[in-house]
Order: structure tokens, then sequence, then C-alpha cells
């Protein structure tokens, strides 16, 4: 067993992580784990953009969006942080190397998706998840403050009178006891706990589990989406790939197996999700089409190439015919409860991006808001991180629990979470 000291632990490398870490002072030593190889994460899966406000007259509409798509559940103070945030660490984003498509004049190419009122998403092709995560990491790796860990996992936090004071990791079954003044939960969703979701299946909602473990105020753990349009594949590959709800936002349309139009495309995703299982039920089929074979090849297979290419290796040819899709698992709009600086209930522990639950999303996400989120909320994580952190000492303690296998804890961590979300009426198709 090891005992490891840090100013900060950031637990996860997708973007809530890393850019957290990025924008921690430079003077601190931070540490950041994952619990794969550092871009196993579903930032790098990302596919449609990232959303944000096109000026300053847009952020009431933005916001206006956002809570509409959320049904009006959202956390109203924490959408106008969002939206008007956005722009900022857009900007930032891009100034560390994220390489914006442009339009003709050499403006953001902004993208519609489904229930924005404009065109808002900025995107590189259809992979910006994945440039993403390339920048953020090339950023992280010149940071000297950062050491990044990969393959290490969390097993739990440390904590002493619900204060948070480090956390305990394993690494090649060897135990790492981390005492930290901060540390900061990055953990991502949940995806990987359903039988069909298109999130990576090393994603099960550890930080969900530790929360419960230890008491941490959780919210609105039954808020789920369902994304309407994932590729439905005969051969059960397991994880679903998404055909981006950008394909819609560009003009694809939905037919049932009898060729007709059924819903608006561009509604809310769990208003189109619910129409496509209405269509499938009532055709007794277990997808629908979606078409957008009617635009220009080239422009197809550059503006979607990810998705292009996928499609062919799966034996469909986006630019002849339509696609068969049908609903999965998508996102977790709950999470650990926190506040706009993304404090959690307990004491120096944070919680950033999917993990925790601002309550910007409300009841249902609206489309390219999680990237963003991530950003904006792990920033203000950072930066109470740098305004507090002198005031506090490590704190270092005897810790005589030993673990040794990851395996088990994972399938405990399943079931405390799948617990807790069938509790609170979420559904899991376990
Ligand atoms: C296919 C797909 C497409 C998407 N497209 C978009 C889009 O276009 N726009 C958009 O805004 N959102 C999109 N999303 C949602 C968005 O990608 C995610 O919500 C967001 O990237 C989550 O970021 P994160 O940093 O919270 O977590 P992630 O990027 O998922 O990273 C989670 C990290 O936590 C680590 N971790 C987890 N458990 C442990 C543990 N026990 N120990 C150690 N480390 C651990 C993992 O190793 C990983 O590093 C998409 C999601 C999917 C699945």
């Amino acid at each position: 067993m090891e005992n490891k000291y840090v100013d900060v632990l950031v637990v996860g490398s997708g973007v809530a992580g890393l850019y957290c870490a990025l924008n921690l002072r430079q003077d601190l030593d931070v540490i950041v784990v994952s619990k794969d190889k550092i871009d196993c994460t579903n930032t790098s899966l990302a596919q449609g953009g990232i959303s944000v406000a096109r000026d300053l007259d847009d952020v009431p509409f933005f916001t206006e969006d956002t809570l509409k798509a959320g049904k009006y559940k959202n956390n109203i103070q924490a959408v106008n942080v969002l939206t008007k945030e956005s722009i900022e660490n857009v900007d930032y984003l891009v100034s560390l190397g994220l390489d914006v498509d442009k339009d003709e004049d050499g403006n953001w190419d902004y993208t519609k998706e489904g229930a924005h009122c404009v065109n808002r998403i900025i995107h590189t092709q259809d992979n910006t998840g994945e440039n993403v995560e390339k920048i953020l990491v090339k950023n992280s790796f010149q940071h000297k403050n950062i050491r990044i860990s990969e393959d290490t996992f969390l097993v739990d936090i440390i904590e002493r009178n619900n204060k948070c004071i480090g956390a305990i990791l394993l690494k090649d079954k060897e135990q790492i006891n981390v005492f930290a003044k901060f540390v900061v939960l990055a953990c991502g969703g949940i995806g990987g706990l359903y039988k069909n979701s298109t999130s990576q299946r090393i994603l099960r909602g550890d930080g969900l589990a530790v929360a419960l473990r230890h008491e941490i105020e959780l919210k609105d753990i039954n808020y789920i989406q369902i994304h309407p349009t994932a590729f439905y594949d005969e051969s059960g590959d397991e994880r679903r790939f998404l055909i981006s709800e950008s394909v819609r936002g560009e003009g694809g349309k939905l037919y049932n197996i009898n060729g007709e139009r059924f819903v608006d495309e561009l509604q809310p995703r769990d208003v189109v999700s619910d129409a496509i299982f209405n269509e499938m039920k009532k055709t007794n089929t277990p997808y629908v089409h979606l078409d957008i074979s009617f635009l220009n090849e080239e422009y197809l297979k550059n503006r979607f190439s990810t998705i292009y290419n996928k499609c062919l290796e799966k034996g469909t040819d986006i630019t002849k015919g339509p696609i068969k899709v049908s609903p999965a698992q998508h996102y977790f709009m709950g999470g650990i409860k926190v506040d706009l600086n993304s404090k959690t209930s307990m004491k120096n522990l944070y919680a950033v991006g999917e993990t925790a639950c601002t309550g910007i999303h409300g009841a249902n996400r609206l489309a390219s808001n999680s990237l963003l989120e991530g950003l904006v909320f792990s920033k203000r994580a950072a930066k109470d991180i740098n305004e507090n952190i002198d005031q506090f000492n490590l704190t270092k303690v005897y810790i005589d629990e030993m673990y040794t296998s990851r395996e088990e804890i994972e399938e405990e961590n399943k079931r405390i979470v799948v617990n807790a979300i069938k509790d609170k009426g979420g559904v899991i198709d376990d």
C-alpha cells in the first residue's frame, strides 16, 4: 500500500476532469486519474458539437431553449450561468487548439440540432468530442503540475467528519491512498449499466456509488435521456453507435417501415424517442428509417465522415439509402447535487460533468449542452479551488481498509446505483 500527497485529485479524464485540471493554478500539484486509457471517455465519442450563444443577444434565447427542452424542471440560475459563460469558455477551448469548422467566409459554421431556435452548435466535422479530448489531453501533458495516471480505479473517497480528505485508488491491484486538499469527481455517466446504450461500457456510475455510500446529496437520478437514433444493429454490438442529432439538424427525415413520416424530427429528444417507440410498436419492427441520402454525396462524406464510415462498415451506405435506427440510453441528467461552483454536500469535494447534477438539463437535455456544461462548471470548480485552497492543509490518517479486487467493487457499485435509480422511478434495462 502506497500513500501519496497532492493538492488536488481529479477523478476522470473527459472534458470535465481535464478542463478543470487545466484551469487550476499552475503552482498546485494535481493528479488526474482515469479507470481505463485516458481517452476512453464519452467525451471522445461526442459527434454533434458544443452549443454556444451566438452573441450576447442570443443568451436569453439559448436559456429559453434549454428550459423548454428540460420541461422547465431546470435550475434557472444554473442555466443562466451556462448560457452567459458559454462564449468565454468556448473561446478558451478554441484558444487551446480546437479547430472549429468554418463556413466559406471563415466564420464558425454553426449547425442546428433539435429544439435549438437558431444554429448555435460549433463542431469539427462529426467527431467534435474526439478533437476536444485530444486538445485537452495534449494541453494537460504540457502542464508540468498535472500528473496523469491511466488504468487507475477510484475505489472510494476518504472522509473524516463530512470532509473529503482524499481517495483510495487501485492500480494493477496495488492500493494507493491519495491525500488531497480537494477531490473533484468527474467520473461521467451511467450508460455502462444499460444493455442498450451509446456510452462507453466502462462508465457505470462509480461516482454516484461513492456518493450513495457517503450519503452525499443526489438530485434528479430518475432523469435518464434516451437518444432517438442509435444505429440498429442485428448483430447486437456491445455499444450502440450513435447517429448524431445533427443528421436530423441538417435535414435528415424519419420514416416508419411503410415509408411514412410520423414526427417533426427537430422536437426535443424525448418527444422524438417516444414517437419512434410508438411507431416501432405499431409496425411491429425493432427500428425505423432515418434518411439523409438526398443530400449531396461528397457533402455527406465530408460533413459526416465518422458516421459515413462506421455505417459503411456495418453494411449501410448513408449516401444511397436510409439508416435503420432505434432509441438507446444516452445521457444521465441527474447525479451528485452541486451548487453553482460545483461543490457537493460534502466539504472539499466537487463534482463536475455528467457525474454531477447542476440542474441545467431539467428533465431532458438540450442537444450539445453536455460538453458545454463540462466546460463551464468545471472551470467554476477550478476557480473556487484556486481561491480557497490556501486556507487548507492536508489531513493524513491511517487507512486500515485493504482492497484488491476492482471487479467486486464495480459489481457492488452497480447494485447500489441500480437500486437507487429504480427506487426513484428511473428505468434501467439491465
Ligand atoms: C455517443 C455519444 C455522443 C455524444 N455527443 C455529444 C455531443 O455532440 N455534444 C454534447 O454536448 N454531448 C454529447 N454527448 C454527451 C457527452 O459526450 C458527455 O456527457 C460528456 O462528454 C461527459 O463528460 P465527462 O467529462 O463528464 O465524462 P466522460 O468524458 O465520460 O469521462 C469520464 C471519466 O471518468 C473516469 N472514471 C469513471 N469511473 C471511474 C473510476 N471508478 N475510477 C477512475 N476513473 C473513473 C473514466 O475513466 C473517464 O476518464 C455524447 C455522448 C455519447 C455517448
